[in-house]
């Protein structure tokens, strides 16, 4: 019997770390950066106007005000992109736009608001300090410098600082190809007519969107029934080009146990954890294959998958944090639990709220409270009840 954290560690061993490949900036969304970005350039690369307006040394227009305006010649014009680029001479303004380069002996820019807009002369009605509105070379970032570190989580602000470096390709840990097989002879998929005695099959969706919301590749394979020939060849056929294969029922005691019965012997240990839901499970490596088998009861499946398989694939991924995010809470109902196992309820903690709600009872079945929680009531082993009121642990799931 494993603690469930104990297990955790036994599913997090089992998956090694997934190769690094360079991919486009376009495909490295929420993927995690695997050596440091060094700046080619420099943020800005040169001085720049901030504003639209006008560039000028500060001392020429230090007496203009709005009763008492200083007008200058414009003697150029210098859109974004102007590489050729006049010094200002004494007693002049260039006309410049944002992001277009400061002409060497300008100290400042004039917005156009505070000026007549005038392309021969320019009327200027307030005087600026020196240094307004200009964006100085490397004062964001600096040539050489790392600009975004190995174990960096790569979400939109980092892939654009990305290719503002000009960098157009990054090193990550490719995504994780997923196999997820559920088994059962009751299952009919969602859609079809629902003939007496079955159920539609849900937990190959939950997994495979669980896989892909944290960035990795989901194949569902067609499910299979209670047979171990056909489980086999299902698996055969994809497993080559996999990093994990999941699969959901047949590992508890009944008979007719599909995963267990094929699987066993095969380098696969069926184990129980010291949890509920999802005492049953299984690990290990079919010919190189790392496997994990999850209890087929959707929430059972559902919470074996966000407390087991979830901090594997992310720290395969290289992802610094693997956990959830956790707070405590006053339980708004008194709750009991088994004495010798964690135990997880479904609950709603909303922002703000002193309580969390448990929604629903304890039972593995129940997928419609799950969908309705947005947490996890943790209650320890040893820990039977938790009265009304008591602070609990919990796991937030979103
Ligand atoms: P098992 O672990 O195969 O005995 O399944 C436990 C319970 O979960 C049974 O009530 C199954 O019908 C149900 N179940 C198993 N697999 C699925 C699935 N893929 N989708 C929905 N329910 C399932
Ligand atoms: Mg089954």
């Amino acid at each position: 019997m494993f603690t469930a954290q104990e297990y955790r560690a036994e599913v997090a061993a089992l998956v090694p770390p997934l190769p690094v490949v360079s991919r486009p900036l376009a495909r490295c969304l929420g993927l995690v950066l695997a050596e440091d970005v060094t700046a080619g350039v420099s943020l800005p690369p040169f001085d720049n106007s901030a504003m639209d307006g006008y560039a000028v040394r500060a001392a020429d227009v230090a007496a203009a005000s709005a009763e008492h305006p200083v007008t200058l010649p414009v003697a150029d014009d210098i859109p974004a992109g102007r590489v050729d680029v006049r010094p200002l001479a004494p007693g002049t303004a260039h006309r410049i736009m944002t992001g277009a380069p400061l002409p060497p002996g300008a100290d400042a820019i004039v917005q156009v608001e505070l000026t007549d807009g005038g392309t021969e002369n320019v009327r200027i009605d307030a005087a600026v300090r020196q240094g307004l509105h200009i964006r100085r070379l490397g004062e964001d970032v600096a040539e050489g410098t790392v600009v975004l570190p190995a174990g960096t989580v790569l979400h939109p602000p980092q892939l654009g600082l990305a290719a503002a470096v000009g960098v157009g390709d990054l090193p990550v840990r490719r995504p994780p190809r997923v196999l997820v097989l559920s088994t059962g002879s009751e299952l009919v998929a969602p859609g079809e007519p629902l003939p007496p005695g079955h159920i539609y099959e849900s937990n190959s969706v939950l997994l495979a969107a669980a896989v892909e919301e944290i960035g990795g590749e989901a194949t569902v394979l067609r499910f299979v029934p209670d047979d171990v020939e056909r489980f086999r060849a299902a698996i055969a056929e994809h497993a080559a080009d996999a990093d994990l294969l999941v699969t959901s029922g047949g590992v508890s005691a009944g008979a007719y146990e599909v995963v267990k019965d094929a699987l066993t012997g095969h380098g696969v240990d069926f184990v129980r954890v010291a949890m509920q839901p999802g005492g049953p499970q299984g690990l290990g490596r079919m010919d190189g294959l790392p496997v994990v088998t999850l209890p087929g009861n959707p929430v059972s499946a559902a919470l074996s998958f966000e407390l087991f398989v979830r901090p594997a694939l992310l720290g395969a991924l290289g992802h610094p944090v693997v956990d959830r995010p956790r707070a405590r809470a006053k339980a708004a109902a008194t709750m009991t639990s088994p004495a010798n196992r964690v135990q997880y309820r479904r609950g709603r903690h909303d922002e703000g709220m002193v309580e969390v709600v448990p929604v629903g009872g304890p039972g593995s079945h129940l997928l419609a409270s799950f969908a309705a929680s947005n947490c996890l009531i943790e209650i320890p082993e040893g820990v039977v009840e938790i009265l009304a009121g008591a602070e609990v642990d919990l796991i937030l799931l979103d």
